[in-house]
């Protein structure tokens, strides 16, 4: 038999889950996506159901199989990239979740965190794990929501406690279920994702005993942490015998996918919100300016890579607004013909602080602000506003990059839904002054994730090979001089000023 000739990357996002099939070349041979139903119980809560991630797995795997026109035999590797932070919890002998997975944007877990905080100290600390972590202590993470399972389901705590239950991130739920789940499925999780749960010591790669007290969460539920890039087992129907060998958290994959593999490369992912990695490479970078530490990705043995991250809330979704709130598109693309129809923005600038400001400002008391309005703004400046909403915004976290490594970078490698906008890449372009690219295969999740499986198995030989692969599709460069620059920058600065200070006792959260 001949030698199996493509890798097959399952990439569960936070609204579907797809399978991707990809060749030597890193081409894309077949796709399947199936939706994932949002499930929201109460005002902050969002859950998704383990099960139906699974079955969705199931069948988008057969749908790609199927358009490729390939059967389990043609697959050499299978890698798998997830939401990352979203946390399930099971039953070991039964395989049934104790309870839906808690996703990474639920904030029901906001008074664990502040308890936590405050553990024996004067002064609450939201920092206090920050040098082992690289984050700060926030709902986002996993370790609360491990909590509140643990705290909220009954007999939780004691089945964990005598190793009946496994906790896992969407990778080790998916990984589980893959190798065979109560048939000796394997609990393991990797670096990216076990570096996302504030439990993990970003130096010794393991569970931290310090941060296990502090949150009260036994051991025994925990996965073993591997690399991104090895044999963890073999796969069951429908990729019968095929090795399950690569692990990425979404945002790592998208990074990895880009061939940003040495320090000082970055992308920039455009999605719902915006996610900045700058590779750092082994050296561990803290913060001064409000970004994450994380690891980028850890091949087999070999060194663990490390990664600055600026996560932006509110970018994509600030498009989704005009078009669901105040419907003047009636679809996304829509946006770049409505902006296009006027010259400039009019005077006006939208500070998307829908949930305060995240990187690099950290403002949980803005929100969000149009400002510059005269009787002359129609929705055409609007929508100008917001897409440049989403350049200035990503220009704050370059800085805080670019401030916190020393390095300035000479070029962004971008991907995601909204870099389809060409009037956004151009004003990207003119505000970062530096060249915006655009790759060929614009599904680097799932490319990331096909690579780190392909290289453990040998289907790929290195990274070097990898980035023989990368192909630009499009640059785009700036256009304006330092001087106009500056005067934007200027301007959406102040934009920023006012929206800040907004919620406080008078103005009620609703
Ligand atoms: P995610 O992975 O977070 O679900 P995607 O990378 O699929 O997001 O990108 C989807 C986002 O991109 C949506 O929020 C949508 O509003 C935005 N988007 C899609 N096409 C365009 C476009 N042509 N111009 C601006 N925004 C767009």
């Amino acid at each position: 038999m001949s030698k199996p000739q493509y890798v097959l990357a399952i990439d569960n996002g936070t609204t579907s889950t797809r399978a991707i099939v990809f060749d030597h070349a890193g081409s894309k041979c077949g796709t399947g996506q199936l939706e994932t139903t949002q499930i929201f119980p109460k005002s902050g809560w969002v859950e998704h159901d383990p099960r139906e991630i699974w079955t969705n797995t199931v069948k988008v795997i057969e749908l790609a199989l199927k358009e490729a026109g390939l059967d389990a035999a043609d697959i050499a590797a299978v890698g798998i990239t997830n939401q990352r932070e979203t946390t399930v919890m099971w039953d070991k002998s039964t395989g049934i979740p104790v309870y839906n997975a808690i996703v990474w944007q639920d904030t029901r877990t906001q008074s664990i965190i502040d308890e936590v905080a405050e553990q024996g100290l004067s002064v609450p600390n939201v920092n206090r794990f920050k040098d082992k972590t690289g984050l700060p202590l926030a709902t986002y993470f996993a370790a609360s929501k491990i909590v509140w399972i643990l705290n909220n389901v009954p007999g939780a705590r004691e089945r964990a406690e005598t190793g009946e239950l496994a906790f896992g991130t969407i990778d080790t739920w998916l990984l589980w279920n893959l190798t065979g789940g109560i048939n000796g499925g394997k609990h393991i999780t990797d670096v990216t994702n076990a570096s996302r749960t504030l439990l993990m010591n970003l130096e010794t790669l393991s569970w931290d005993e310090e941060l296990l007290d502090a949150f009260q969460i036994p051991r025994e539920l925990l996965p073993t942490i591997a690399s991104s890039s090895e044999i963890y087992g073999t796969s069951v129907s429908p990729l019968l015998g095929v090795p399950v060998s690569g692990i990425l958290g979404d945002q790592q994959a998208a990074t990895f996918g880009q061939a940003a593999f040495e320090s000082g490369e970055a992308k920039n992912t455009y999605g719902t919100g915006n996610f900045l990695i700058f590779n750092t490479g082994e050296e561990i970078v803290h913060s001064q300016n409000g970004l994450l530490t994380t690891v980028a990705y850890k091949l087999g043995d070999g060194q663990a890579h490390y990664a600055l991250e600026g996560s932006i809330a509110v970018t994509g979704s600030l498009i989704q607004w005009l078009r669901d709130n105040l419907g003047i598109i009636s679809s996304a693309s829509e946006v770049e013909t409505l902006a296009l129809s006027v010259p400039d923005n009019g005077g006006a600038y939208f500070v998307p602080a829908f949930s305060g400001l995240f990187a690099p400002h950290w403002r949980p008391d803005a929100r969000g602000a149009i400002v510059g309005l005269t009787r002359f703004v129609n929705k055409a400046h609007i929508a100008r506003a917001a897409l440049e909403a989403v350049a200035f915004q990503t220009r704050e976290v370059l800085d805080a990059t670019n401030a916190d490594t020393g390095v300035a970078l000479t070029e962004v490698r971008v991907d995601g839904g909204m870099i389809a906008n060409e009037l956004l890449m151009q004003f990207q372009a003119d505000l970062l002054g530096v060249p915006v690219i655009r790759p060929v295969v614009a599904e680097t999740t799932a490319l990331g994730a096909a690579y780190a499986a392909g290289l453990a198995v040998g289907f790929w030989a290195n990274t070097d090979e990898l980035r023989g692969l990368w192909q630009e599709e499009k640059r785009w460069l700036p256009q304006i001089d330092d001087e106009e620059r500056a005067k934007l920058l200027r301007v959406w600065n102040k934009a920023v000023e006012k929206s800040l200070n907004w919620i406080d006792e008078d103005s009620v959260q609703l």
